[in-house]
C-alpha cells in the first residue's frame, strides 16, 4: 500500500459559518434576495444554536482538509466566544474576523461606532482568541470607520478583511456615495496592504487590480459560493497575471471542500483565457494552505494526510498524484484524522 502524503493542511480564509444552515432553501431571485433569507437566518441565532451548528460544521471543515478557518462574523460577541468554543472542540485553528457594522443588515449586527466595534474586538483579544479586523464592506461602513479601522489594523499588525466588488450594484453605490469604486474607497482609507484581504474583487476593474496588486493585497476567492450566488467570474487569469496574492473561503458553506474551490479557479481562468494550467498545481497548494495562513495572521496550523489508495488516485503515478488531486478529487481523499 502507498504511504500517506502528507500536505500542509487547507486554510478556510473565509467563512460564515451559520450561513451553511441555508443549503438546499435558499434557491431563485438573485444576491439580494438570498441576503433577506441569510438575514432571517442571522436574526435567529443565538450563542446556543452558533454552538450547536458551528461545532458539526467546523468538524466537516477539519475532515474536508480544512485545518484553519477565518470566521467573519457579524452575530455579536456572545455568539464570537460560541464560535470560538466550537472551533476548539472540532478541532480546527481559529482566527476571528469580527465585523464591524455602521448601517445597513439587523440592529444586532451593528455597533454605534469605531470605538464600541474596537472594544468588543479587544475584549475577545483579552479572552484569549486570536482575532482580526472586519469592516464589513464599504456599504456597512462610511469613510470614516473605514480610517480609523485600517490605522489601528496596520498600528497592531492585525489582519484586515474586507467584502469588496463582489455585485455590481455595491460599486454603483459607492461610486454614488464616494465617486470612487470601492477598492479605490479602501485605498484612499488605509484598508490595503499585506495584512489586509479583499473578499471576492469579483467586479474589480483594471485600475482596482493595479492597486491591490501595488499594495500587496490578498484576494480571497470563494468560487462555489459566488457561482451559488449568481455573483459572476473571479477576474482569475487578471489577478494571476498581476501576481496578487490568492487565498480561498467556503464563505456560505453551500460546499465544503477545498479542492472544489482551487479546481474552480484554474476552471475560471482556462474559461476566461482558453489556456490550460494557468495556475500551476503548486500554485493553486499554495493558495489554499499558505496564502490562507498568511492572510489570517497564522504562522502554525495542522498537516493533513492524503490516501493515495483512493478510488479516485487508483492507477495514478505517483509524481502525478498531486496534479490528480487538484484537478480529479474531492475532499473525502483526505484521510480522516
Ligand atoms: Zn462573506
Amino acid at each position: 500500500m502507498a504511504d500517506a502524503i502528507t500536505l500542509p493542511g487547507f486554510v478556510n480564509a473565509h467563512s460564515h459559518t451559520f450561513q451553511r444552515a441555508l443549503r438546499g432553501r435558499a434557491g431563485g431571485g438573485d444576491f439580494w434576495a438570498w441576503r433577506e433569507l441569510m438575514l432571517a437566518e442571522a436574526e435567529r441565532q443565538t450563542p446556543e444554536s452558533v454552538r450547536e451548528l458551528y461545532t458539526p460544521a467546523y468538524a466537516e471543515m477539519r475532515r474536508a482538509g480544512y485545518t484553519a478557518v477565518g470566521e467573519f462574523h457579524y452575530l455579536g460577541v456572545g455568539e464570537a466566544r460560541a464560535a470560538a468554543a466550537a472551533a476548539a472542540e472540532a478541532g480546527v485553528e481559529l482566527v476571528l474576523l469580527l465585523a464591524a457594522y455602521a448601517r445597513g443588515g439587523l440592529p444586532r449586527m451593528r455597533q454605534s461606532s469605531p470605538a464600541e466595534y474596537l472594544a468588543q474586538l479587544e475584549s475577545l483579544r483579552d479572552d484569549g482568541l486570536r482575532v482580526g479586523l472586519a469592516p464589513h464592506s464599504v456599504r456597512a461602513c462610511p469613510r470614516d470607520w473605514l480610517d480609523e479601522i485600517g490605522r489601528y489594523a496596520a498600528s497592531q499588525g492585525l489582519p484586515l478583511h474586507i467584502h469588496a466588488c463582489e455585485q455590481p450594484r455595491e460599486i454603483e453605490e459607492c461610486l454614488a456615495e464616494h465617486g470612487c469604486r470601492p477598492i479605490e474607497l479602501l485605498a484612499r482609507t488605509g484598508c490595503l496592504g499585506p495584512h489586509a484581504t479583499v473578499v471576492h474583487a469579483t467586479h474589480a476593474d483594471g485600475s482596482e487590480l493595479d492597486l491591490l496588486a501595488e499594495s500587496s493585497t490578498t484576494v480571497c476567492a470563494c468560487p462555489t459560493t459566488e457561482a451559488d450566488l449568481a455573483d459572476g467570474f473571479l477576474p482569475a487569469a487578471r489577478i494571476e497575471y498581476r501576481g496578487i496574492p490568492l487565498c480561498i473561503g467556503s464563505d456560505s458553506n453551500v460546499r465544503i471542500d477545498p479542492l472544489e474551490e482551487l479546481r474552480e479557479l484554474e476552471g475560471i481562468a482556462r474559461r476566461q483565457t482558453g489556456k490550460r494550467g494557468v495556475f500551476s498545481t503548486n500554485s493553486l497548494l499554495r493558495f489554499g494552505a499558505n496564502e490562507g495562513a498568511r492572510a489570517l495572521g497564522l504562522g502554525s496550523w495542522p498537516e493533513i494526510e492524503v490516501d493515495p489508495g483512493h478510488d479516485a488516485l487508483r492507477g495514478v503515478a505517483p509524481a502525478d498524484v498531486l496534479d490528480a488531486l487538484v484537478s480529479s478529487c474531492s475532499a473525502d481523499v483526505v484521510s480522516r484524522a
